[in-house]
Order: structure tokens, then C-alpha cells, then sequence
């Protein structure tokens, strides 16, 4: 049953007798909940590394590592992507595309969280969905500018879903577990490179491996204006970077959901176009 909601059901009316807030808290309680519970997080992490972040409990040492301040709130926010991220591969088996506009959480690992990401919610997405036999195999597509390094660690030696990572191979992070196939771009790669090298690594990837549904890890941050990237993609070459994926996808018929990982241009509208850019061309290719 699909169910209908936006956050502008809260009219923010404080104490009134109306409880308007009743929207949210429902929606955020159905999908902890129902959608997903601490047994599809436990799919892809450790019961202990879920216990530390429910009580509270990280070491200073995992908290510094994650990069982003530890609360209560972080915890139900990333839980909620992952929710997000089932959603979007669930509904993107019916539609053709389904974007969850959040998460692609690549740099966690089953046991910890790293590099702003908590929970690998993409990757509990694959999990949830080959438990319900929604899907036997599933591709992942990172486009971010960082490697996915949890993505791979999670899935390495699992014939059933092929890891692609396209990344700057001089940044961040370090080491770099294999991904099924990683594409490493030197520094400063502009669209034309770009696009040959992920056009090569798709017809690759698809050529090995069927996958029932990709998760297209859409990262901003391989943008030329990007704080923490080091490659040169103009807006347009990310444009045409999403279609390439999208049409290699709808070729074989391969249903894609998305996830938005990075994204940290100097203006943070540029982060948003390229974000938005990205849901409309999927529109095109939806059902
Ligand atoms: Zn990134």
C-alpha cells in the first residue's frame, strides 16, 4: 500500500490543541517501524556497531570518524534514509526510476560509519529486497566523487550484486577495499574523459553481470566547483553523465533507483541544480 505525505501537513502551530505534528511523527514512526527495523539495518551492520548508535554509545574515536556530530536526531535520520533508499528500490521496480532524495551513504562500513556516512542505506536497500525476493541481483553505480568504499566492503566476494564505483583516485578515501570494478580518474578529468571512462565501465559491467535493479549512487561532488572533489565536470557534463547511466540502464530494461550521496560546490545552488538535473532526467525514463 503506498501512502501519501508531505512535510507541509505541519502547519508548526506550537501548542495549539491542533496536533499538527502528528503528520511527521506518524510518518517518521511508520517508516522506523514498519518499512524498516533494526532487523534490515542488521542485514548490513553489526548488532554492535547498532547498539552503540541507539544507546549513544560511540567511542570519541568513531564519533571523530564519522565526521558529523553524533545525536539522537542523526540516528533517526539516517535510519530513515535507509527506509528511504528500500522505498526507492522497491517503488523503482514498479516505475522503472524512483529517486529517495537523500541518502547514497557509500562510506559505511558493516561496523562503523565514516566520512559523514552512518548507515549504508543503498546497501540495506539491496538487502531488504533480495529478503523479500523482490530482486535476485542488484548493481551498484557510484558516480560520486569518492570511492565507495563501505559499498565494497560490504558486498566484496558476493556474486550476487557487482559493485562499479568512477572516482578520483587521489582523494579521500584511504584505502580503497575493490570494488567489483573501480574506475579511478586522475585528477582534473574534464566531461569528454569522464563519460568515455563511465560509458566503457557500464557496457563492462553490464556485458558481465544482469542485475534485477542498479542503485545509482548520484554524488554532486565530481563537479568542478566542488569543495572536496578534484575532478573538472561541468553542470552539463553531469546532465549527460545521469542520461548515459540512465540509458545504458533502460537498454536492458534494468530498473534504476537513486540515491544523492555528495555534493559540496563553493554555491550551494550548483549543488542543487546538479541534484535536480538529475530527478528530472530520471522522470524521462520512468514508466
Ligand atoms: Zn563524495
Amino acid at each position: 500500500m503506498r501512502v501519501i505525505y508531505t512535510d507541509q501537513y505541519d502547519l508548526n502551530l506550537a501548542n495549539h490543541i491542533f496536533p499538527s505534528i502528528k503528520y511527521r511523527l506518524i510518518k517518521e514512526k511508520l517508516l522506523r517501524d514498519q518499512v524498516v527495523g533494526p532487523r534490515d539495518i542488521a542485514l548490513v551492520h553489526s548488532r554492535d556497531y547498532i547498539r552503540k548508535l541507539q544507546a549513544g554509545k560511540l567511542s570519541y574515536m568513531e564519533i571523530l570518524r564519522l565526521e558529523i556530530p553524533y545525536s539522537p536526531e542523526l540516528v533517526r535520520a539516517v535510519w530513515l534514509s535507509a527506509g528511504g533508499s528500500i522505498l526507492a528500490g522497491r517503488l523503482a521496480l514498479q516505475d522503472g526510476t524512483c529517486a529517495n532524495l537523500g541518502g547514497g551513504f557509500h562510506h559505511a562500513y558493516p561496523d562503523h560509519g565514516e566520512g559523514f556516512c552512518v548507515l549504508n542505506d543503498f546497501a540495506i536497500g539491496i538487502r531488504r529486497l533480495q529478503k523479500d525476493k523482490a530482486i535476485e541481483r542488484a548493481m551498484t553505480v557510484d558516480c560520486d566523487v569518492h570511492q565507495g568504499n563501505g559499498t565494497a566492503a560490504i558486498f566484496g566476494g558476493d556474486p550476487s550484486v557487482f559493485t562499479l564505483s568512477i572516482h578520483q583516485e587521489n582523494n579521500y578515501p584511504y584505502p580503497k577495499p575493490p570494488s567489483t570494478l573501480d574506475i579511478n580518474l586522475h585528477d582534473g578529468v574534464e566531461d569528454a574523459e569522464y563519460l568515455d571512462e563511465l560509458g566503457k565501465g557500464l557496457d563492462q559491467a553490464l556485458s558481465q553481470f544482469q542485475p534485477d535493479l542498479i542503485y545509482y549512487v548520484a554524488g554532486a561532488d565530481p563537479y568542478r566547483d566542488d569543495q572536496l572533489g578534484g575532478l573538472k565536470l561541468s553542470i552539463e557534463g553531469l546532465e549527460r553523465r545521469d542520461r548515459l547511466v540512465f540509458e545504458k540502464a533502460s537498454a536492458k530494461q534494468i530498473p534504476v533507483a537513486i540515491t544523492l550521496a555528495g555534493g559540496y560546490a563553493r554555491r550551494v545552488e550548483d549543488t542543487i541544480q546538479i541534484h535536480t538535473n538529475t530527478i528530472r532526467i530520471a522522470k524521462e525514463f520512468s514508466k
